[in-house]
């Protein structure tokens, strides 16, 4: 998919700094916050949704990643949250799987 953001983000065609990758996964901040930490995880590989996932090892990357990534963050103490946004009611609006890693205040629940 050429005209998705998040593959050219992965593909480092839009530059932008990675707080973490590996071979299957890039994360870099949200560029609208919402949390002092918001962190997005991706697979390099394209999926238009959680929808389109047919390989577990996508989800084994992914929350591995974002697990890691909470720990770099030093989070383990205070807490945080993963959240995917899944089709129109569900709030996607980029169309690439994503997971969002949210932390640093008190998250409300239920979410809006
Ligand atoms: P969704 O609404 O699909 O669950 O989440 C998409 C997220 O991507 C939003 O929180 C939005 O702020 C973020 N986002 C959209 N475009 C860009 C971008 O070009 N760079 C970064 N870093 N984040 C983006
Ligand atoms: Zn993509």
């Amino acid at each position: 998919m050429n005209d998705c953001i998040f593959c050219k983000i992965a593909n480092k065609e839009i530059p932008t700094d990675f707080v973490y990758s590996d071979d299957k996964v890039v994360a870099f901040r949200d560029v609208n916050p919402q949390a002092p930490v918001h962190i997005l995880v991706i697979p390099r590989e394209h999926f238009d949704s959680a929808l389109a996932v047919k390989d577990s090892s996508v989800w084994n990357s992914l929350l591995d990643a974002a697990v890691k990534i909470a720990k770099k963050f030093d989070l383990e103490g205070k807490g945080f949250r993963m959240v995917i946004n899944t089709g129109e009611q569900g709030g996607q609006s980029v169309p690439h799987l994503h997971l969002h890693l949210l932390a640093g205040r008190n998250l409300g629940w239920p979410p809006g």
